[in-house]
């Protein structure tokens, strides 16, 4: 069988333990196989950011820009223990912070489903997408430890010349912590509509959720950039298509979400849609099973699994047991990036191939075989649990004959 070819290459950033072991089998197993690949690799394993005190973090995040799509494997985000466990030079920032501080945009996450894995919320009977701003907020502020008494002030200084405005935040009586954040008028304007653009493509209701009753001017600026934005362009479209655009608050919204049937796109704040799309993709099974995309709105599209580097079962690999990792966020990662990179080049069998991995993977679950993180929680009988390569040759079997 003649290899499926490619025109452009795709940006491929490799990272770190559990998901760097299974990014190499993907590759290998299920789809150099098929695809005449081409990449450009850049190695965001933490050895190596270290190594080029994250100059490759840059150049992969600058590669996006050039070449359009990216796929990424899950790296880790130094902390203490991380400092002393790869002896770094620094506390490296989250690559995931650079790279979409960089193509600012929204992360999409929606949940994969399939036949007997069902929801642990009784009501949920469609995914529930949850599009994550990708740009600011806690993700780039500024910190700082409050050693002793003292006045912190929060000052703005105009470039032309005027005069400063200033703001108090606090007189400290003994020593505590502060911190600055903020965020742009434009980038929230991205989310916005890339947000509206989403609802209105895959014809599903948009929430939005602030807490601008305690922040009256942080969160109530991205309150009053959607309403306005929404009332200016898309209420029209969105009355037309039979969706609707709903606001409220944060804590009304959770309460919302955990009663609903699913079938919407959830619009959150960067830090909420971090804690928020965990607990989603638990909820609809395994945090293994959710597809993430950053789009953003300067039409650069990087792909990646929504989970972690799985530590706890590198370190078991690293002596020698055998893990059941599931690598379908990953598989989803690639074959996402690949469809992508296919529509872009106007290469219909790269799509096809695309399509043939999803479902090959699909497939293989709900013929009973998977891995153990939802082997345990299925409502299939009889489940054969693989380990971590069994359950991507599986794939590769399945895909194989996909193909032929
Ligand atoms: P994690 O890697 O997501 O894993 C947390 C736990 O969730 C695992 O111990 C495992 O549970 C389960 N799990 C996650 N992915 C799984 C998979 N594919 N298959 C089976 N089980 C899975 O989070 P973490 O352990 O908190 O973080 C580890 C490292 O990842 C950290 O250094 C962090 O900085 C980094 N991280 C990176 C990204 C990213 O690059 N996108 C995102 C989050 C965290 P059991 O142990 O119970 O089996
Ligand atoms: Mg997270």
């Amino acid at each position: 069988m003649a290899k499926i070819l490619m025109k452009t290459p795709l940006v491929e950033m490799d990272g770190d333990e559990m998901t760097r072991i299974m990014w190499k089998m993907i590759k290998d197993d299920l789809i150099v196989p098929f695809v005449d690949l081409k990449t450009e690799y850049f190695d965001l394993g933490l050895e190596n950011r270290n190594a080029t005190d994250d100059q490759v973090t840059i150049d992969s995040a600058n590669a996006t820009k050039r070449l359009g799509v990216a796929v990424k494997c899950a790296t880790i985000t130094p902390n203490a223990a991380r400092m002393e466990e790869y002896d770094l030079k620094k506390m490296w920032k989250s690559p995931n912070g650079t790279i979409r501080a960089m193509l600012d945009g929204t992360v999409f996450r929606a949940p994969i489903l399939v036949k007997g894995i069902e929801p642990y919320v009784r009501t949920w009977k469609a995914p529930i997408t949850i599009a994550r701003h990708a740009y600011g907020d806690v993700y780039r502020d500024v910190e700082m430890r409050v050693p002793g008494p003292g006045r912190v002030d929060l000052t703005y200084t105009p470039a032309d010349g005027g005069d400063p405005q200033s703001v108090c935040v606090h007189e400290f009586a003994g020593p505590g912590v502060v911190e600055g954040m903020h965020n742009l008028d434009e980038s929230i304007t991205g989310f916005a509509h890339a947000c509206f653009s989403y609802a209105l493509e895959t014809r599903q209701d948009l929430w939005f959720a602030t807490k601008d009753t305690i922040s009256k001017t942080y969160d109530h600026r991205f309150k009053d950039v959607f309403a306005d934005l929404y009332e200016a362009e898309y209420r029209e479209k969105f009355e037309a298509a039979g969706i609707e655009y709903f606001y409220t608050l944060i804590d009304d919204a959770v309460a919302r979400v955990m009663r609903s049937e699913g079938g919407f796109i959830w619009a959150c704040k960067n830090y909420d849609g971090d804690v928020m799309s965990d607990m989603v993709s638990t909820a609809f099974g395994s945090l293994a099973m959710m597809t993430s995309v950053l789009v953003s709105p300067h039409g650069y599209w990087e792909y990646e699994a929504a989970h972690g580097t799985v530590q706890r079962h590198y370190y078991k690999h690293l002596k020698g047991e055998k893990t059941s990792t599931n690598s379908v966020a990953t598989i989803f990662a690639w074959s996402g990036a690949l469809r992508k990179r296919g529509e872009l080049d106007g290469t219909p069998d790269l799509v096809r191939f695309a399509d043939a991995l999803e479902r090959a993977t699909i497939g293989t679950i709900e013929s009973g075989k998977m891995t153990g993180d939802l082997a345990r929680i299925t409502t299939l009988p009889n489940p054969q649990q693989l380990d971590t390569e069994e359950f991507i040759l599986a794939i590769a079997d399945r895909l194989q004959k996909e193909l032929a």
